[in-house]
């Protein structure tokens, strides 16, 4: 079995179920409650060979040793030890790894989603800008603040503006500039990657009229998905508004296994563009997601009920299409940037399918007022 994606050490010791592996290599074990939770007692010792059932392992941890010999052990080494390998053979190491990442992906383990689309764009075409994080490993706290490490400002290809301009020419050919001190650049892509345009994300909170900045004279956002370009083949997708939901649904998704194949998107608004010439807007698109593979988007956007009507509304739009849509509730004011990954998957978990009937339900009473 191949894997695709990675995987690091901790999150094999930390996902791989120990239990599930004994049964799996028919290695006799028993399990009990003790001292300090489920543990394994295992019959035999990988690293003494004694067979009277001596060995004691934490059954989440894997901490645990050998009462004959003394060993200690944890997950991994024991792994390593009962497959045969000498713990100081760096080698056969990649063997363990790779068998353990084989039992993960039986047991229904996904890889994070990582950059996998390679996206193109001129940083000349942005304003004056670093990326991040910088390439000495730093991020602005601002977004460290907000659960966006370093891992997913890169993931969103996310860069700072400390002071800079965007020059456009104006429609009678005049030269003019937007200021983008401040703001977190946001890049957005179309469906393969290319670049389109951008928005800024003030970052001082002393901006109360113009939050995300759009650059003059490049296409308006509209018409494209925020991260529309990961979705690729996946089956399900989640639909934020701004990019900052975006990004919580996205720390929200990768933090529960079940839920790392549902790729976040961004609709920049609490309406779907459809019906342009040509086919270049955010109908169009999911029809050509639909093509590849998307079965299923949940649509997220603020706990209130001109958003719930309006996200019906896209429903309606997305059934068009051929796609299952649903629409999750948040609590009341509230958007998935401003509650916790377990609500936002909570809200994910129990979101309600769209039909008509639901639709007129939600119409005569306001779900959000008890
Ligand atoms: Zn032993």
């Amino acid at each position: 079995m191949t894997m695709a994606g990675r995987v690091d050490k901790d999150e094999l010791t930390e996902q791989l179920d120990l239990e599930y592996w004994f049964d799996r290599e028919s290695l006799a074990h028993k399990v009990s409650r003790g001292a300090s939770g489920m543990q394994i007692n295992a019959k035999d010792c990988p690293k003494c060979g004694d067979a009277r059932w001596r060995v004691y392992l934490n059954a989440d941890t894997g901490l645990g040793n050998c009462f004959v010999c003394n060993e200690g052990f944890n997950k991994l080494k024991f792994i390593h030890m009962a497959l045969g390998h000498d713990p100081d053979d760096r080698k056969s190491w990649r063997l363990t790894f790779d068998h353990a990442k084989e039992c993960l992906v039986e047991q229904g383990w996904r890889p994070k989603q990582r950059v996998e689309v390679a996206v193109e764009y001129e940083t000349a075409t942005l304003p004056d800008s670093m990326e991040l994080p910088t390439k000495d490993g730093r991020n602005l706290k601002y977004l460290e603040d907000r659960g966006i490490i370093g891992e997913l400002a890169k993931f969103f290809h996310l860069r700072f503006c400390i002071s800079g301009k965007w020059w456009f020419t104006n429609e009678e050919g005049g030269r003019g500039f937007q200021k983008f001190d401040q703001r977190v650049i946001i890049p957005i892509y179309d469906l393969d990657g290319t670049f389109k345009t951008f928005q800024g994300r003030d970052i001082t909170g002393l901006v109360l009229d113009k939050k995300y900045l759009f650059p003059k004279g490049l296409p308006g956002t509209g018409r494209y998905l925020l991260n529309g370009q990961s979705v690729q083949r996946a089956r399900r997708a989640v639909m934020g508004e701004g990019g900052f939901d975006v990004f919580a649904l996205k720390l929200a998704m990768d933090g529960e296994v079940a839920l790392r194949d549902v790729v976040p998107i961004g609709s920049f608004g609490k309406h779907l563009s459809f019906g342009s010439a040509g086919g270049d807007d955010q109908l169009s698109r999911f029809r050509t997601l639909k093509k590849q593979g998307l079965e299923e988007v949940t649509i997220m956007w603020d706990g209130e009920w001109k958003a719930l009507l309006a996200a019906c509304e896209a429903a309606k739009l997305l059934r068009q299409v051929d796609l299952v849509a649903k629409i999750a509730l948040l609590p009341a004011g509230r958007d998935p940037n401003e509650v916790t990954a377990d609500v936002v998957r909570r809200a994910f978990w129990e979101a309600v399918p769209y039909s008509q009937s639901q639709h007129i339900k939600w119409m005569l009473k306001d779900p959000f007022k008890s």
